[in-house]
């Protein structure tokens, strides 16, 4: 999400004159997109925005710019005006259609702005430029903002609630996309199984999917991220019968005992959930499910992470995002009993090692197998070795050059190491 709204933002810059530089050393701007789901990406994006005070002063003319969660949230931009002055422009998640004005009363009058508007049911901006910069996948938002006020989450206080965008908008999109030659297009949501109900549309997902099924091409479609709740037999049907829609699907449990589901106000217990993957895999045998999953939650007590590790062990994700639990000041959990930090680091490192664990055996399995995949990019290490995913997610090494990228090969897989797959090209 918020890489697809930097891209937002450099589309908006561009029509300014702006290019993407080297460092920051070279810069007449610095924009800094920041999130704050996790007290760890706050504290990242405040030192780095402090840091910059060293390029302003080697070079007063340079425009410094905040954007993101960070500054939705409680009277931050604010506290972040008095504590950064060396930063020109702050702008809350509903303000990124004035970054252009913004800037440009800097350049003409060095003029601030703080600009924080309320979130809550904002209208949608459809004409917003888009620099992508994606590669062969381009980012597609078809809904912003979230109901669910999980207890432990600030997205609903920072990105306000749902909002849908049409599907004739959506679609629109997504064909351009297409015809601009991506050959895969991530559809965006925080619970994309309940895009269209602000729209009165009914299993309005499905609908959409089912529209995106009927294009023809070479392209593929992932999406993210599935709410458990929400998530039903007829959108697990559309994706099995469509040949274009991955058979890959995010469904975050967060954990695997009912008291905890419940204190977090998943609205769903750990039986549906299990009854959940165990529909999903009758449709779709081969289907890549992945998760996050969080530690450390209040009130978790050795019983809950058992069930937690049970949970993982039943399902075998085939990848998983690990966090701990992260208080976020102004959330119910915040205000819960706090577990000790041992307690929570230990039981990462052990939710951690039974994850990568059943990865390794799930790759182990692949060894053999041939797996469509999309090449993406030359590989980060290994002259004349591309990589690319197979339709479940996995990634995939192997020979190709700089003309593969954007291809798809039939790979047959020679090896597995952990996560990583490597495999030889058989079409
Ligand atoms: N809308 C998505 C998730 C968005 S946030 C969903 O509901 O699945 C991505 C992940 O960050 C969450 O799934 C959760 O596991 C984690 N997360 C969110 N708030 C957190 C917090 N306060 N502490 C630790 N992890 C958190
Ligand atoms: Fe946060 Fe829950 Fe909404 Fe996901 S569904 S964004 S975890 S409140």
């Amino acid at each position: 999400m918020n890489l697809h709204e930097s891209e937002k933002a450099a589309g908006i810059l561009r029509t300014l004159g702006y290019e993407e530089c080297e460092s920051e050393e070279d810069a007449d701007l610095i924009l800094f997109n920041t999130c704050c789901i996790r007290d760890n990406a706050e504290r990242r994006a405040k030192g780095n925005i402090g840091a910059a005070k060293v390029f302003k002063r080697a070079n007063p003319n340079l425009i410094i710019a905040v954007m993101g969660c960070m500054t939705q949230q409680d009277s931050a931009g604010e506290t972040m005006a008095k504590k950064f002055p060396h930063v020109d422009i702050i702008l809350g998640t509903n303000n990124l259609d004035k970054l252009a004005e913004c800037v440009e009363k800097v350049r003409s009058a060095r003029k601030r702005s703080v600009l924080i508007d309320p979130c809550a049911t904002p209208e949608i901006h459809e004409d917003t430029p888009v620099f992508r910069t994606s590669g062969t996948n381009a980012w597609l938002n078809i809904m912003y903002g979230c109901n669910n006020f999980c207890t432990y989450c600030i997205v609903p206080y920072v990105r306000g609630r749902e909002r849908s965008r049409t599907l004739v908008n959506v679609m629109d999109e997504f064909k351009r996309l297409i015809d601009e030659g991506y050959k895969e297009v991530t559809l965006l949501g925080q619970n994309v199984n309940s895009y269209g109900k602000d729209l009165g549309m009914k299993n309005g997902f499905a609908r959409l999917l089912e529209e995106i099924a009927k294009i023809n091409g070479d392209f593929r479609v992932r999406f993210m991220t599935s709410h458990p709740k929400d998530f039903n037999e007829e959108i697990a049907d559309v994706i099995a019968s469509s040949k274009n829609i991955c058979n890959n699907i995010h469904l975050p449990v967060q954990s695997g005992s009912d008291k905890i589901l419940q204190l977090m106000n998943r609205h769903y217990t750990r039986d549906y959930y299990l009854s959940l993957i165990e529909m999903i895999r009758s449709k779709m045998p081969d289907c890549g499910i992945t998760s996050d999953i969080m530690v450390g939650f209040p009130y978790e007590d050795d019983k809950d992470f058992e069930y937690t590790l049970d949970l993982v062990n039943k399902v075998r994700y085939s990848g998983a995002f690990t966090f701990v639990y992260s208080p976020r000041k102004g959330t119910p959990a915040a205000s819960m009993p706090q577990i000790p930090a041992e307690v929570s680091k230990r039981r990462i490192v052990e939710l951690v090692d039974t994850q990568n664990r059943i990865v390794k055996e799930i790759s182990k399995q692949f060894e053999g197998k041939v797996l469509r995949v999309l090449c993406e990019d030359l590989a980060p290490k290994g002259a004349g070795k591309v990589c690319g995913r197979s339709e479940c997610g996995r990634m995939v090494t192997f020979g190709g050059d700089v003309h593969s990228i954007g291809n798809f090969y039939d790979v047959k897989i020679v090896k597995s190491q952990s996560a990583s797959l490597f495999g030889e090209v058989v079409k």
